[in-house]
């Protein structure tokens, strides 16, 4: 738990320096760089400049040669993948694109299988390609979120070229069981692609137990530079160019390399994959045993396969933008759903496909950990969401009173 100085609170003439406590649960949205992965930049932006285009350069970039190399076998160690198949991109959204994109344009036409519960990066991807033609079939999920690997066998046709099911989702939490739907898909001999960006460090990944294809990584999601991230390609030959442009990164991701972002992801990753998220997990449970003893919540999500950084749960009547602004105010920094939809004032698409009516899914709150939280910082945080959510709870039941023909 961080005391915070705010200056420059200006009440007329006066300027006050404010103290206000502050807990960040929102790390899902955006974690928190890791000090180390700042200083690893550094000397890449300032004295190191070259970039990795020609191994026979000059120093400066063979220097960047060698500190997009090391980086590459660090994400590779940690996919379980070798280093030469891993390709760098701007993020998860653009690894996203290249992948289900790259996947349909060389088949030229088909059919590709997606959950309902993908991101959106996956799911306007494959939405995009039935506008130019492709069918596409979105498998639904359980009331937990899950994939079942037998609805997918089911899905798959004659024409199909690819499976998309992402590793972990990152609302509610619930990690897929990769390995049989990865299984289902080498049988029938169909593309297996995962959106592994939410999960990636925080549980294991094997791309060969997995039998992935392809696979997408984000750096903002390992405490690593934001706009960096990585797609695992086990065959560049069996996805076209989304991108035009030179050979950079086996021409999957042409343009210029973003080295010190690269060497910021690759730092990330050794230290997110050296990280114990027992504790993450114990003050997870904490957080979700201390909600559910309040009156009308729900958990989403599995209980057991959850991420151990995620907890989302629903407060019936009370609207999850009120919660927010309210613990905003109280020093704790908390998302409605996913940031990814949070300007939509639609119902968020994963709360929808596990059942939630939208009038339900909106009083939701998603609370993403990380191992900066401390015991202190969510008992606080609960203790703060006790007295929002009972107020709030007033308001509505007033508000509900009055609605009521008659009622004041
Ligand atoms: N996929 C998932 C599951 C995500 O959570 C996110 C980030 N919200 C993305 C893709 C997009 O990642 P990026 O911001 O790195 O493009």
């Amino acid at each position: 738990m961080r005391e915070v100085l705010i200056n420059g609170v200006k009440y007329g003439r006066i300027e006050w320096t404010i103290s206000m406590t502050q807990v960040y649960l929102d790390n899902a949205s955006a974690a928190k760089p890791f000090p180390e992965v700042l200083e690893a930049m550094r000397p890449y932006q300032e004295e190191m400049y070259g970039v990795p285009s020609s191994d026979y350069g000059h120093t400066f970039d063979l220097q960047a040669i060698d500190a997009v190399e090391d980086a590459r076998e660090s994400a590779a160690s940690a996919m379980g993948a070798e280093p030469d198949r891993v390709v760098f991109t701007s993020g998860a959204t653009e690894s996203n694109n290249l992948a289900v994109k790259g996947a349909a344009y060389r088949a030229g036409g088909g059919h590709v299988v997606v959950s309902e519960v993908e991101h959106s990066s996956v799911l306007n991807s494959a939405e995009s390609l039935s506008s130019c033609g492709f069918d596409v079939t979105r498998v639904g999920v359980d009331g937990e979120g899950f994939v079942d690997p037998a609805e997918v066998e089911g899905a798959i046709r004659d024409d199909t070229i690819l499976v998309s099911v992402m590793h972990a989702n990152n609302e509610i939490g619930t990690i897929q069981e990769l390995e049989a739907i990865g299984d289902v898909c080498e049988d029938s001999d169909v593309l297996f692609h995962s959106d592994a960006s939410a999960a990636f460090t925080k549980t294991p990944l094997d791309v060969d137990a997995a039998k992935l294809d392809l696979a997408s990584f984000s750096g903002n999601q390992v405490h690593g530079p934001k706009g960096t991230g990585a797609l695992y390609v086990r065959n560049d030959r069996k996805i076209s160019r989304v991108l035009e442009g030179g050979d950079e990164e086996m021409g999957v991701r042409p343009g210029t390399v973003n080295v010190p972002g690269v060497v910021g992801f690759g730092k990330a990753v050794d230290i997110s994959e050296e990280l114990d998220y027992g504790e993450v997990s114990r003050l997870r449970d904490r957080l979700i045993d201390g909600v559910l003893e309040m009156d009308r919540t729900r958990l989403n999500g599995s209980r057991e396969n959850r991420l151990p950084t995620n907890v989302n749960t629903t407060f019936l009547d009370i609207e999850g933008e009120s919660i927010l602004l309210h613990l905003d105010m109280r020093g704790v920094a908390v998302s409605t759903g996913s940031a990814c939809y949070s300007k939509k004032l639609a119902p968020s698409h994963v709360l929808t496909a596990v059942g939630l009516s939208p009038e339900v899914s909106h009083g939701s709150i998603r609370f993403s950990l990380s191992v900066n939280n401390s015991e202190e910082e969510i008992d606080y945080t609960l203790e703060q969401l006790r007295e929002v959510v009972s107020s709030l709870r007033e308001i509505s039941a007033m508000g509900r009173k009055r609605s009521v023909p008659g009622g004041r």
